[in-house]
């Protein structure tokens, strides 16, 4: 048997909506993304990086998992190989919003329900829905159809 299964819009965000990072609200806000970018370096990486002109940079980066050559930005590289591989990266002392970009931010944007993301940053599902699945959009996250 086979059913077609069409894919319900809802007008409310639920724990199995699926959430990313949408840049173009980035653009949309004129916000400072890059400010924002650098706000997640570790603290050693902030210091040293202060001075540095990597904004905008693009590296060639082979990704292990498919071998595949992607063009990455540089600050995000750093901070996946880096930063992100502290243990304090994803942490209770961080807000959600916060938590829930650098989730987003390290898993290539790879779209997430409230439900993944909460298991991730270790929060509660119903409590980061709440955050990310109002009507006020924070840092971008949003449902990946809104
Ligand atoms: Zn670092």
């Amino acid at each position: 048997m086979t059913t077609t299964l069409k894919p319900i819009r809802s007008l409310r965000p639920t724990l199995d909506t699926l959430f990313h990072i949408d840049y173009t609200w980035w653009n949309k806000e004129d916000r400072d993304l890059r400010l924002y970018l650098r706000s997640h370096l570790c603290a050693e990486h902030r210091a040293q990086l202060a001075e540095a002109d990597l904004d905008g940079d693009l590296i060639d980066w082979i990704d292990p998992n498919t071998a595949e050559v992607k063009r990455t930005d540089a600050l995000v590289l750093l901070m996946r190989t880096h930063c992100a591989q502290r243990a304090d990266f994803i942490g209770e002392h961080i807000g959600i919003v916060d938590g829930v970009f650098r989730v987003f931010l390290t898993n290539d944007n790879q779209p997430l329900t409230p439900r993944q993301v909460a298991e991730q940053i270790n929060r509660d599902a119903d409590t980061v829905l709440r955050t990310i699945g109002g009507k006020q959009v924070y840092q971008g996250i949003r449902p990946t159809s809104g």
